[in-house]
Parts: structure tokens; sequence; C-alpha cells
């Protein structure tokens, strides 16, 4: 079973914060907000009236540990292949919920296919993006009465780059009479978290219970994501989707990301997460939902995937076998993780030492759970490999790397005690 799943993921939350947000929003069977590990999730690049290509897409995701995976509806060709690609995904045995995202025509689409408004798990709707003037109201209000007539929880997602202009204009006149009148920026700040926080209220007005609602403000700039973030945490207590739009590509994207939303989440801010990472061209998508678990990993706040502790290398290292064997074994617990997380409770958490001589590399190994030291330039060819501390075996020769990765692998077997079966609706 290919499963996006909180609790039979096989995550383990570690870190322990002082959570803000006490409401719990259920999307399918995972959990967010309140007492609920936070939550990772990604979104689809496919074209959603391509059943086929987006149901494999969802797949992978989930399978690279997405917890819910978005799709754009933007059609009555894509909303009418919404229920094929959940089918898709049904007879993959995977049961990763879908969000669908909407905008502009998502009220005639959740109206007139029924099929698709069923089988999403939630919405998410753009309240920038509903309509104009006083088609505004109407059209977000027959939104989330689907939301509640098909009994389906919304994010309200609020966005920079399609804010309310007629609530900026408001603010920014009602601003322009202050005596003492803000800068430009902060109204616009200020504009994202009323329309987000308004949104919902008028949403639980129209019937919507205040346990269905998730919110989001995404901006492009670091410092005024946390600004907003803090703002919308300190006003309400709806869980909070957190991310930085148009992050942007490679290590740019990454940082921006991890700068942004490590000093929300070291807050208590943030129920789920999102990287939004521009790929490269026919880049890997799941890079995306990577580099969201190694945010939580390296924080210390959930654990995903075992872990390889390396030296950065330095003129002792003697070869590229050492980065080689680091990357491999990297690569190889990652890939293992779609079945070892069903068969190993705790493997998650596992350490692994790859170090590329003997000035750190036993030190290091120590804290390890496994860690192995590579000869260095000078030093005997032989590789001490250290079990829980201890130093167990000495490689040599052509086969370390294999030699190795049998030993991770009999570590598991031996350390890790069979997962019990999750409970349903975990
Ligand atoms: S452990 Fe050895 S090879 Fe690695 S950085 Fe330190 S001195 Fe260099």
């Amino acid at each position: 079973m290919v499963n996006g799943g909180v609790a039979s993921s096989g995550a383990t939350e570690v870190g322990a914060r002082a959570r803000r947000t006490t409401r719990q929003v259920r999307v399918g069977h995972v959990r967010i907000g309140g007492d609920a590990p936070i939550m990772v999730q990604s979104m689809t690049n496919t074209d959603t009236a391509d059943a086929q290509a987006t149901a494999l897409q969802v797949a992978q995701l989930a399978r690279a540990g997405s917890e819910v995976v978005r799709i754009t509806v933007n059609s009555p060709e894509a909303a009418a292949q919404v229920p094929s690609i959940r089918s898709r995904l049904d007879a993959m045995g995977c049961n990763v919920p879908l969000v669908g995202d909407f905008h502009f025509n998502g009220h005639r689409l959740l109206t007139q296919y029924p099929e698709c408004a069923q089988v999403l798990d939630a919405y998410r709707i753009n309240p920038g993006n509903v309509g104009r003037g006083s088609k505004r109201d109407e059209q977000f209000g027959t939104m989330i009465e689907a939301a509640i007539r098909y009994g389906k929880p919304v994010r309200i997602g609020v966005n920079w780059g399609s804010l309310d202009q007629e609530l900026l204009a408001r603010l920014m006149d009602e601003n322009a009479k202050l005596e003492r009148p803000a800068e430009a920026s902060a109204v616009m700040r200020e504009a994202l978290v009323v329309s987000a926080i308004d949104s919902a209220r008028e949403a639980e007005a129209i019937g919507l219970p205040g346990d269905r609602i998730v919110l989001s403000a995404k901006v492009s700039a670091v410092q005024d994501l946390i600004t907003v973030y803090r703002e919308l945490s300190r006003r309400c207590d709806y869980p909070l989707h957190l991310g930085l739009t148009e992050a942007g590509m490679g290590s740019k994207g990454i940082v921006a990301s991890t700068a942004a939303m490590a000093v929300l989440l070291q807050e208590g801010i943030g129920d789920t997460i999102r990287v939004s990472l521009t790929p490269e061209p026919n880049g890997d998508r799941t890079r995306e939902v990577v580099v969201a678990q190694e945010i939580l990993q390296t924080m210390g706040l959930r654990s995903f995937t075992p872990m390889v502790v390396a030296c950065p290398g330095c003129g002792r290292t003697s070869s590229t076998f050492f980065q080689e064997l680091a990357d491999s074994i990297q690569g190889y617990l990652r890939a293992q993780m779609p079945v070892w997380r069903d068969q190993y409770a705790g493997v998650e958490t596992m350490t692994v030492a790859v170090m590329g001589c003997v000035v750190n590399g036993p030190g290091e190994s120590k804290h390890a759970n496994i860690g192995i030291s590579l000869p260095g330039s000078g030093e005997t060819p032989v590789a001490p490999v250290f079990v829980d501390g201890r130093k167990t075996v000495t490689l040599k020769g052509d086969t370390i790397a294999a030699d190795f990765k049998a030993i991770v692998d009999d570590y598991v077997r031996s350390r890790y005690s069979a997962r019990a079966e999750a409970p349903a609706g975990a």
C-alpha cells in the first residue's frame, strides 16, 4: 500500500515544541493541527485532464512521503477526470488524500461535477480568485455550500499574487486617512491576514464547521512570510498550512523555504508544510517532498527516513569513494523506506555515519547507530565499522560498500521490531 497517512507513514514525531493551534481538521484519514504531527504535502504539475499521468505523479509523490497531494481542477475536462484519478490510485493501492485546487470557476465545477466534488478529500479555495464585485460572495458561498453538502474540509489559501483587490483598496484607503499611515507593504500584509480570517469566518457563517477549515497566506519573501504567519497565528486558531510561494529553483528555493519555515516552526507555527520548488526541466517533482521532510527531520520535529551523517571531506580524504559511499547509502536508505516503514517500527530514526578518515570518523561513528570510517590518505586501507558505539568489524578490499550495506540491512532486521498494522482511519 502506498500510504500518505500520518499514522501509517512510519514517520515519528520526535520534537517537543509549543503548538499554537488547538483545532484539528481531517483531510481523508490525515489529521492536521492540534496534537497531529506536522504534515507534509505537495502538488502535481501534470495536466489533471490526463488522468493516467496525474495518477502516476500523485502515487510517486505519496511514495516519496507526501501525506496529502493537491491537484489543480481548472477546467471541465480536469473535473471530469478526478474520479478516474482516484480509482486509478485506489487500484495502485495508494490511499493518499486528494485536494482539489479551485480558482475562478470552482463554483461551477463543484456544482456541475458532483462526482469530482464527492471523491476529493478537501477543496482549496483562493478568496482572491473566486469572482469580482457582487459575484464574489455568491460564488464563494457556492463553493462553501459544496463543502458542507459533501462533508469536506476547505483550505482557504490566500496568495500574495492574487490578493483580493477590493479588500486591498479598502484597507489602503483607510490607511491613507490615518494620521500616521503605515507603509504600503504593511497594508499588503494586513490585507493577506484579513482576507484569510474574514473568509474563514464567512465560511463558518454559511455553515461550514470551524474544524473543517485550514488557512494559508503565502508570499514569496522570507521576512514577509514570517510576519504574516505570526499575525495569523496570533489572531486565529485554525490549523495553518505553511509555505513560501514561488520559492524558486535549486538551492535558492530550498534555502528560502527553509529559512522562512524554520523560524515559524520553531515558534510552534505551522501544522502542515509544502516546499514549492520549481523543478529543473524534466526534474523530479518528488524533490519538494524530500526537502520538506528534511526540514522537519533536521529540526528534530519528525523523523521520516534514516539519515546519513557525513563529514565534508578535506585534504585527508583519499578519493571520491567516500562521497560515492555517502551518496549511495543515503539513496539506499531512502529507497528502502517504502518497504521498511511498513515493516520496522522506528527505523526512520536510525542514523548512519559515513566519514572520510579516522580523525573524526570513529568518534562520529560512535554517536550514530552504525558508522564507517573510510581510509584517509596515507592511512591503512581499512574501514572500521561501529555498531551502537562498539567497533564490530574492519572492512577492506573492493567490497566495502556492499559489505557495509549488508551490515545496515542486518542491523535494521535485528534492531527494529515488526510494525503492527496501523488502526484504520488513524
Ligand atoms: S573526518 Fe577526516 S576526511 Fe572528514 S573532514 Fe574530518 S579530517 Fe577530513
